[in-house]
């Protein structure tokens, strides 16, 4: 079925009707809201809730995503379907133009308050290459790796919206051949291209979600960088996992894209053998025909394939709440670098350039090993959408500041 909305410019790029992604917005003067962006403009469900034009039991008004995340699948659906039926049905336009704010005269904020935040690992071309790398006497995956999707937690209260400036970490850090750890600005700073789920509904302490639940929980999808100082990362993780390499900063997208609109983008992932323990297994698909885009200042670096990922969305889920952990509202959970089999789809520069000793060279002419002050990071992507259209996950970006003198 294909639906065609009356607002012009959402017939090209990936903002489609079939999209619909919700995020938080504001103007000078006025409380942050939640909107719905479509095309070049954003809907503002405060204001079409004030004029009875969606149902609201205050989630629009309130300044997060949080609280209509957590009304559930049944309000997210209802929700949807009123808004494409206003988005295409010519005789709701002249109530409902008013309401469309082009993107450009607003401030998009961060989408949703977060709660916990744990990052995953579950591409086995970047686990085998950081291996590789980081282990060069050991085997590349470590002997759990094809058991359980692994993860570190990572610090709920520095993940930042699209946009927010990166402050160079300090550290410890000790290189190889270095006698004693030195004090300094990371010399090794990296992006990790990412993709996030979010939790809407919780669920209760001691009781897993299996993986079929999945949709009764999460909300949607974001793009994530998770930055890494890899010099810090090595020096730290020995025995315990990242700590100080990680939680400086993480970034998000500003538009959260429904489960529902990548529905035409589940294919089946990677086959996974051995065969997962039964709590890990999955009778859907939900490898995700997702296409990743990673710009340095604007000049592609790579382009990783999602549907590569070994380790699927649910199961990662269900893998993060077997032991009886609860989640919350607002719970994000990040894919781990997306890398693919060629070097042009490796989504971090440890492994673009094998740590530091294959530089990349980007088509302006410039080289990169790591990240230098200055440098400007930007994350996109795009899935197949219902009837043949596009959607987008927006875009996450982030410029690197130098560290503090
Ligand atoms: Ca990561």
């Amino acid at each position: 079925m294909t639906t065609v909305s009356w607002v012009e410019s959402s017939r090209d790029g990936g903002f489609g009707i079939e999209n619909l992604p919700y995020g938080v917005f504001s103007r000078p003067g006025e409380l942050p809201r939640v909107g719905v962006a479509i095309g070049d403009r954003v809907l503002d469900l405060a204001e079409m809730s004030a004029a009875g034009l969606v149902e609201d039991r205050h989630y629009f008004a309130s300044g997060s995503l949080n609280a209509f995340m957590v009304a559930g699948r049944a309000a997210w659906r209802a929700n949807r379907e009123r808004v494409t039926e206003l988005l295409t049905d010519e005789s709701y336009r002249g109530r409902v133009e008013p309401h469309l704010i082009p993107v450009a005269n607003v401030q998009v904020r961060k989408p949703f308050e977060v709660a916990d935040y744990a990052d995953f690992y579950s591409s086995e071309h970047h686990a085998a290459n950081a291996g590789r790398i980081m282990r060069p006497d050991a085997a590349p995956l470590p002997p759990n790796w094809k058991h359980m999707p692994v993860a570190y937690h990572g610090r709920a209260g520095t993940v930042y919206p699209s946009g927010t400036p990166i402050i160079r970490p300090s550290g410890q850090r000790r290189a190889k051949g270095d006698p004693e750890p030195s004090f300094g600005p990371s010399r090794r700073l990296d992006f990790e291209a990412e993709v996030g789920f979010v939790v809407g509904v919780p669920s209760p302490a001691g009781r897993g979600v299996p993986t079929a639940a999945f949709r009764d929980h999460v909300f949607g999808f974001v793009l994530v960088n998770d930055w890494s100082a890899r010099d810090l990362q090595r020096w730290e993780s020995q025995p315990l996992g990242p700590f100080l390499g990680k939680s400086f900063a993480t970034s998000v997208s500003s538009w959260v894209v429904p489960v529902a609109a990548l529905e035409p983008a589940r294919v089946p992932p990677p086959v996974q053998d051995p065969a997962p323990l039964p709590y890990l297994r999955c009778e859907e698909p939900w490898g995700l025909d997702l296409h990743l885009e990673v710009l340095i200042n604007g000049r592609v670096a790579a382009r990783p394939e999602f549907a590569s990922m070994y380790w699927t969305s649910p199961q990662q889920l269900a893998h993060a709440t077997v032991n009886g952990a609860p989640l919350r509202t607002g719970d994000l959970f990040a894919s781990g670098t997306v890398s693919g089999p060629e070097r042009g789809q490796r989504g971090c520069m440890l492994e673009l350039s094998w740590d530091g000793q294959e530089p990349l060279l980007l088509d302006d002419g410039t080289e990169r090993t790591y990240l230098e002050d200055g440098d400007t990071v930007t994350l996109r992507a795009q899935a197949p959408g219902a009837g043949g259209s596009r959607i987008a996950l927006g875009e996450v970006t982030g410029t690197v500041h130098p560290a503090p003198a």
